[in-house]
């Protein structure tokens, strides 16, 4: 059992379930130093506390004797200023879920040829003169994506080799996180407590940090650059100034189902673009703030699905694989495998109206 045990799994699986290791030792009564030790690697973990501790930790053995070890997520949160006020056990939850997401896609992936669309291109602003409506505009013509607004969010970042996952992060304090480990393809876990119009704009932003940010070295700006990307990738100036000419509550309510954005980044984008003065920006978010916008947005914009991981696993399926034997493949128990990587986890999202008084 020692030979194939890794210690770094012990640690990933109680991070995944939430847990600190004073928790960890009070559900499964193995003393907290031992424990400590066996994460640590410096202590042989007999067989019998390996299973009380699986049992405990709701995954198979096999999950302990994985290669590998965990890693933080694209970006990390040295400049994110949401992500700072996260406590410590859910961001290593979401890590951790980021982490065993991408070891079960690199198993799946073994098996079934994986040939996507296209690739997340890597782009130095340099080179760009630092315009990022520039690196924008050429990412969407790499991927042939017409002019106007992005009809899918989450399916344009799958034609381009991602796979997204949709959890319950159990907070709203973030909306998405992305990890991409080479060889295996980007893995984007999204929120499903964001509000359909916030996620597309994180989505399009971790896009952003993909393929401006990806392995180099994080600065201060890498936040406000990814925003800027997220801004112009999913409203090119051009494409969007014709409607900009007349900023208005009503105005907004109607092209906010349209480019599904939000109406708060439209005005944002309507400044950026210089369609509105900042005194006009200014008066328009007070009157959002006045109707009660700023919070809850009304229009919901249609949920989208991801649908790369159930393409892989129809492939399984194909073969004869039950779930008990893609759980076993991707080393979860089955139930873990049926919420993370089958389920259709969105809720029905009720649809907000607009105020009569904003119209
Ligand atoms: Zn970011």
């Amino acid at each position: 059992m020692n030979a194939s045990f890794n210690a770094e799994m012990l640690i990933l699986a109680r991070e995944v379930r939430g847990m600190t290791q004073t928790e960890l030792a009070e559900r499964s009564s193995i003393d907290q130093g031992r424990i400590s030790r066996y994460e640590g690697g410096i202590k042989r973990i007999p067989l019998d506390e390996m299973q009380v501790l699986a049992k405990t930790l709701e995954f198979p053995m096999s999950f302990f004797a994985r290669d590998g070890k965990r890693l933080a997520a694209e970006t990390g949160d040295v400049f994110h200023r949401k992500r700072r006020s996260l406590s410590a056990v859910q961001q290593k939850q979401i890590d951790g879920l980021l982490n065993l997401y991408r070891m079960g896609v690199a198993d799946l992936l073994n098996q079934i040829e994986f040939d996507p669309l296209y690739t997340i291109p890597q782009c130095n602003l340099a080179e760009f003169d630092s315009n990022v409506d520039d690196v924008a505009a050429a990412v969407r013509a790499k991927w042939r994506i017409p002019s106007g607004p992005i009809n899918n969010m989450i399916a344009q970042l799958e034609e381009a080799s991602c796979f997204v996952f949709a959890h319950d992060f159990g907070t709203d304090l973030i909306d998405e996180a992305v990890q991409w480990i080479e060889p295996t393809p980007p893995i984007i876990l999204v929120n499903t407590r964001s509000p359909g119009d916030r996620l597309r704009f994180s989505l399009a932003h971790a896009l952003g940090h993909l393929v401006l940010h990806h392995n180099q070295l994080p600065h201060p700006q890498i936040e406000e650059e990814a925003d800027k990307f997220a801004a112009a990738f999913l409203m090119p100036a051009e494409d969007i100034r014709p409607e900009l000419t007349t900023v208005t509550i009503s105005h907004l309510l109607n092209l906010k189902p349209y480019w599904k954005v939000s109406m708060q980044a439209l005005i944002v984008r309507a400044k950026d673009i210089g369609e509105i003065s900042e005194r006009q920006y200014n008066s328009l978010f007070q009157m959002l703030s006045k109707y009660g916008y700023r919070k809850n947005e009304p229009f919901s914009l249609p949920t989208e699905i991801p649908q790369s991981i159930t393409d892989l696993l129809n492939e399984y399926r194909k073969l004869g694989y039950s779930n008990a034997e893609l759980a076993d493949l991707v080393k979860v128990n089955v139930h873990d495998f049926e919420a993370w990587f089958q389920s259709d986890p969105f809720p029905i999202r009720l649809v907000q109206k607009p105020k009569r008084s904003a119209i």
